[in-house]
């Protein structure tokens, strides 16, 4: 639009010139050398014109000559780059359908024309892996490492890599890396956090765990089981090294992630027990009884009371027992010191109470135990460990995930390796559960793992 307008005004100007010179005719004198150029006015100035037209059309040839290597390799250039990246999509499709031939041919055709940027390397390392050879797709992971702008997608590669042939160790170190250059991405925390876990990096799963938290990648309903879980984990890992004070600190922080959470008050009352705080492990098995009872709950409120006084083992179970009168656990426990203690009378009292029409085997053994003790008599004897085979099973540790059952509990089930699934109940208790979860056929995760216990 300017440049008409520009025309315009140019032409406007030289038709304005020539009928000025014509209403006003005159000549040009040029004296040189000795001689006089007469010229009219009007041809000067044409010629003057022509002169200065002709001046720029040279000009212009001669920029345009001087500048024609650099246009001519500009124009190579880009072709070559629009073949690369044309190369680059279809090499990036046959790795999609899968076509390891395809790929190969067009990863070496985008090399070659777009010398090597960051996502030639990538299609490099995926054209390898699918043509099976895993030392070159490691070689173009390795490689992308040394540049800063390909370095993720590098030990993205190279984790993947270690996860398939089974390499935990390098698979975590690949994913700390990652975390650390890129610390907010959710599929990076959530494999280093899954990492962590099956290696029993306890400390560090609840800082990637929080991470997780703060980054909104994890649901806070689900945070909270896994981080009670994780911070038992903590507390066994420090015990394990040694550190009690620390473990207990662990232990009580998993109790207030997760109310009435059993294994962290076990842990807890396990590791008061070991460190000779009586009064706050009373204080805890009290609480807890009415609510929790359990085994080894009831073991550790007598466990500071020597194994010849058993009237007084009798009077602290009893005690337990007014906190929670109907529960089988509370008879059970105020029954074996009785028994222990030899007073036949109110053990026999108390466990035909709990004898139902099946009763459990552990109560089948406290029964042939006492008609071995009081009566001696052999025959009822055979008849309560016969019973016993087939009593129905007694409360354990069971995963919600696979209904494995188990006598300890760890963080980690020991066959499907899911976190924090194990609770404390019967096999009945869980069948329904179970059936509900194979009939959805919910995804299982790799066994293989150790455990910590308690
Ligand atoms: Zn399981």
């Amino acid at each position: 639009m300017i440049k008409t307008i520009i025309f315009i005004f140019a032409t406007a100007l030289v038709v304005w010139v020539f009928v000025w010179l014509a209403d006003y005719p005159g000549s040009l004198s040029i004296a040189w050398y000795g001689g006089r150029l007469e010229l009219d006015l009007t041809i000067a100035f044409i010629g003057t014109l022509f002169f200065a037209i002709s001046i720029g059309i040279f000009y212009r040839l001669w920029w345009t000559i001087r500048r024609a290597p650099k246009a001519i390799s500009k124009v190579w250039k880009n072709n070559r780059r629009e073949r690369g990246y044309k190369a680059l999509t279809q090499g990036m499709v046959a790795v999609a359908a899968g076509d390891s031939n395809e790929a190969k041919r067009q990863a070496e055709k985008a090399d070659n024309y777009l010398g090597d940027p960051p996502l030639t390397m990538l299609l490099s390392a995926q054209a390898a892996q699918l043509n099976g050879d895993e030392a070159a797709a490691t070689r173009y992971f390795q490689a992308m490492l040394k540049r800063p702008e390909t370095a993720f997608l590098g030990l993205r590669g190279l984790l993947m890599q270690a996860e398939r042939d089974g390499d935990r160790v390098a698979a975590l170190s690949y994913a700390s890396r990652a975390n650390i250059l890129k610390p907010k991405t959710p599929w990076v925390l959530s494999k280093l956090f899954e990492l962590e876990v099956q290696q029993l990096h306890w400390k560090s799963a609840i800082t990637t765990l929080d991470q997780s938290i703060k980054a909104n990648s994890i649901k806070s309903a689900e945070a909270q089981n896994l981080r009670a879980a994780v911070l038992l984990g903590c507390s066994i890992e420090s015990e394990t090294s040694g550190e009690h004070a620390e473990a207990l600190r662990y232990s009580k922080r998993a109790q207030k992630e997760k109310l009435n959470y059993l294994p962290a008050i076990i842990q807890t009352a396990q590791l008061m027990n070991k460190a000779g705080k009586r009064r706050s492990l009373n204080k805890l098995i009290k609480e807890t009884w009415g609510q929790n009872p359990h085994p080894i709950l009831a073991d550790l409120y007598v466990s500071d009371i020597e194994e010849g006084d058993h009237l007084l083992r009798i009077k602290k179970f009893e005690e337990l027992k007014e906190l929670n009168p109907d529960h089988a656990e509370s008879r059970i426990a105020l029954v074996r010191s009785l028994i222990d203690a030899k007073i036949w009378g109110p053990a026999r009292t108390h466990l035909e109470k709990l004898c139902t029409e099946k009763p459990s085997s552990r109560i089948c053994h406290l029964m042939a135990e006492l008609e071995e003790g009081d009566k001696q008599d052999a025959e009822k004897v055979r008849h309560w460990l016969v019973k016993a085979t087939d009593a129905p099973s007694e409360a354990t540790w069971i995963c919600s995930s696979c209904g494995t059952a188990t006598f300890s509990w760890a963080p980690l089930c020991h066959r499907c390796g899911d976190l924090g699934t194990l609770a404390w109940g019967t096999t009945e208790n869980f069948t329904s559960f179970l059936e509900d979860r194979v009939i959805r056929k919910l995804p299982k995760k790799d066994p293989n793992l150790e455990l910590g216990n308690i």
